[in-house]
């Protein structure tokens, strides 16, 4: 029987590649994002693109919104082996004494609120699939402070203990918890997102860098921590790029 790995955040990045790469590993595949469209283009990439490809199913997804966390679990007919808190991002640059509040309340509320939503939500799915696995994608941000990154430290901070306290309160139940924390990724809307659709200020931290992590990469390190045994909880991937040593140290050409 097929397993079933939700992947929020779908509709582009380190997403979008997850979702391609659970299916490859022979995943059902729920596809959840704001962008109904991209996820229907995806879906149909996967379906048709995808050797061996199973179920694909694009659900329209809000992780900000009980109302719309609610709905994908209902959405979800079969059970829930995987699921991957992917959906997140950046927003300023502002060093503290400019911090937007705003941007940070945004950032806590989809970084972690959202984490917290669509976990409580597929939970039960998970324990009941008897093999279940939450993966958080987080970042190097949650380990390692930079300048400018306070809201963005706090709120991948705080998912990363998240994450911390659900392995001890999960260890009698059948569901692994994994966190992966990628460095520098070259995504297409990250930076973008981050900068609010300046597209100068968002080439910038990629300037000069040879070789960024891309996408797959990190989808790797998903399907990696999710096809280990089922005894075998994978507690946290750390990955950058070979030219980076912290945010703060990266090798430019
Ligand atoms: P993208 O901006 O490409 O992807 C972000 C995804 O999150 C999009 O699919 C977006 O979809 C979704 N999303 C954002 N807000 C919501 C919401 N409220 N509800 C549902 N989905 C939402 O960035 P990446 O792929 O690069 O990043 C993916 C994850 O990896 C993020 O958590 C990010 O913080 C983390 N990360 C990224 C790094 C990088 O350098 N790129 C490094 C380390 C971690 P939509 O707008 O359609 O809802």
């Amino acid at each position: 029987m097929r397993k079933t790995a939700v992947v929020t955040g779908a509709s582009s990045g380190i997403g979008a590649a997850t979702a391609r790469r659970l299916a490859a590993e022979g995943f059902n595949v729920v596809l959840a994002a704001r962008r109904r469209d991209r996820l229907d283009a995806l879906a149909k990439e996967i379906s048709e693109d995808v050797p061996g490809a199973g179920k694909v199913v694009p659900v329209t997804l809000d992780v900000t919104s009980q109302e719309s966390v609610d709905a994908l679990a209902e959405a979800l007919s079969g059970g829930c082996h995987v699921l991957v808190n992917n959906a997140g991002g950046a927003l300023g640059l502002e060093p503290v004494a400019k911090a937007d509040p705003a941007e940070w309340q945004a950032m806590y509320d989809t970084n972690v609120l959202g984490l917290l939503r669509v976990t409580k939500a597929l939970l039960p799915r998970l324990i009941e699939s008897g093999a279940g696995h939450v993966v958080n994608i987080t970042s190097l941000a949650a380990h390692v402070a930079y300048e400018g990154g306070a809201g963005y430290n706090a709120a991948k901070g705080a998912a990363y203990m998240v994450n911390e306290v659900m392995r001890l309160e999960l260890v009698a139940e059948p569901v692994r918890i994994t966190e992966v924390a990628p460095g520098l990724v070259y995504t297409e809307e990250f930076s973008l997102v981050r900068f609010h659709g300046d597209a100068e200020k968002a080439a910038k931290p990629y300037e000069g860098v040879p070789e960024p992590l891309v996408a797959d990469d990190v989808a790797d390190c998903v399907a990696w921590a999710v096809t280990r045994p089922a005894h075998v909880n994978i507690d946290r991937i750390d990955v950058q790029p070979r030219v980076q040593a912290a945010p703060h140290k990266l090798h430019r050409l």
